[in-house]
């Protein structure tokens, strides 16, 4: 390849060779045309091909063009290997730019990043639906124009970002609490990571509320017994006053000793994250516990029936189901008055399912308290289950033991009518022996 004075220097020669060898043979004017003649044709060359360039760089068609010979070629050869380098550049930027996006987006936490002005550069669909945005609506708007809550727009304006910040009441139903933080990155950008803490918000109420109860269900025993203890230490009884004080410091030493044990009974359940066993329930031994049991604690008070519709059995942790039956059955005899009727079945229903029924014609309960009764410590009529020694943890470790045996804890009540408390058990959970 020839460099570009050589060839400057080649078309000068060739123009003043003609011009001479013409001035020799036709004079000077057709010596200065020759030579005007042959340095113009490169000029013509590079105009033709300039045009070409312009023509295909319009429309971005340079890697397809096809290529002139000589110092042209070299020319836009270099060109179109630039171009597609650039091309391939542009595409792996692109490429990683997208993984960046879809990755936030995949992120479980909402993302926004915030210009030098707080401007939304970009945000992911999670912050878009914790705080209503539309990301191509609100694209380099200013977010504390669309989030008002005052206590963020003070936490942008002070711009002390160490500590996250806690938004309740957020989301599209206001029933989310945010933890969010603002990051700096970039030029005086922020990127702000929000995190819907709503669970563990409840969970925390949820301990709170469980901590508080406990305590308060303690303090009462430990009180009355604390005050009876002073009476027999500082008067001075007769045997049978002092008997009868000794008795009822048993009854709260003996309710203390029911809450201490519920609450073994759920933590337990609780930690066995594991389904039931399936271990063989012999039910009609069961069911003559249960009917001894019941007979002793309603001292012939009620009528209790018994009815084993089916010789089928169940399929799971003896001592759970055991607990969970036993707890249903109490409940019926202690909340029906006396001389009221009480009925508990087992039974295969069509579809397989076996039902443990306890049916009773106790005051019932109202509808609004049915779907709280499994929780920990709910009770509807208090001085009644204090009376008879509940502690308000029963149906909370029915639930779990039904839970764990996959099954479904049917609760019907209406107030003057009874109440009916099924566990319906699936059929994979029923055998034969
Ligand atoms: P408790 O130890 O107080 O009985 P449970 O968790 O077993 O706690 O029951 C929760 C509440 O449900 C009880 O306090 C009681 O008000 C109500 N309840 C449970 N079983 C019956 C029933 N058979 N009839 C009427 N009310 C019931």
């Amino acid at each position: 390849m020839l460099s570009v004075l050589t060839r400057f220097f080649v078309i000068i020669c060739v123009a003043l060779i003609a011009a001479f060898v013409s001035l020799s043979i036709w004079g000077v004017e057709i010596a200065i045309a020759a030579g005007i003649f042959i340095i113009s044709i490169p000029l013509i060359y590079a105009y033709i091909n300039l045009a070409r360039l312009r023509k295909h760089i319009l429309a971005d068609s340079l890697e397809n063009m096809s290529l002139p010979s000589g110092f042209w070629e070299e020319v836009f050869f270099r060109l179109q290997r630039l171009i597609r380098n650039l091309k391939q550049r542009i595409r792996s930027i692109e490429q990683q730019h997208d993984h960046f996006i879809e990755a936030f987006q995949a992120s479980p936490n909402g993302i926004v990043m915030l210009d030098e002005s707080d401007q939304i550069e970009w945000c992911n669909s999670i912050a878009e639906r914790f705080f209503g945005l539309v990301f191509k609506r609100d694209v380099m708007q200013r977010i504390n124009f669309l989030i008002r809550r005052p206590e963020f727009v003070q936490y942008l304006q002070k711009r002390i970002f160490e500590e996250p910040l806690l938004l309740e009441r957020m989301g599209p139903n206001g029933n989310l609490s945010l933890m969010l933080q603002a990051f700096p990155f970039g030029q005086k950008r922020h990127l702000l990571l929000v995190q819907d803490v709503t669970d563990l918000q409840k969970a925390d109420a949820m301990r709170r509320d469980f901590v508080a109860n406990v305590s308060h269900e303690m303090r009462t025993p430990i009180t009355v017994l604390m005050g009876f203890l002073e009476t027999v230490q500082t008067l001075d009884l007769q045997k049978d006053q002092q008997d009868q004080y000794f008795d009822l410091m048993m009854s709260q030493a003996q309710r203390m000793k029911s809450l201490v044990e519920d609450l073994l009974t759920l933590a337990n359940l609780e930690s066995n994250t594991l389904p039931a066993s399936v271990s063989v329930v012999k039910i009609e031994t069961l069911m003559a516990m249960l009917k001894n049991d019941a007979e002793a604690l309603s001292q012939g008070k009620h009528a209790i029936d018994f009815e084993l519709s089916s010789p089928m059995n169940l399929l799971g942790e003896e001592r759970e189901i055991h607990s969970a039956f036993s707890n249903l059955v109490s409940n019926a005899i202690r909340y029906t008055p006396d001389l009221g009727s009480i009925k508990v079945a087992w039974s295969v229903n069509s579809q397989g399912q076996g039902e443990f029924l306890v049916k009773d014609s106790g005051p019932g309960i109202a509808s609004e308290h049915l779907p709280r009764l499994t929780e920990r410590f709910y009770r509807v009529d208090r001085s009644r289950s204090r009376d008879t020694g509940g502690t308000g943890l029963g149906l909370a470790i029915v639930k779990h033991i039904a839970n764990r045996h996959q099954a479904q804890l049917i609760i019907e009540s209406t107030p003057g009518n009874g109440s009916a408390f099924m566990l319906r058990f699936p059929k994979d959970r029923i055998a034969t022996s």
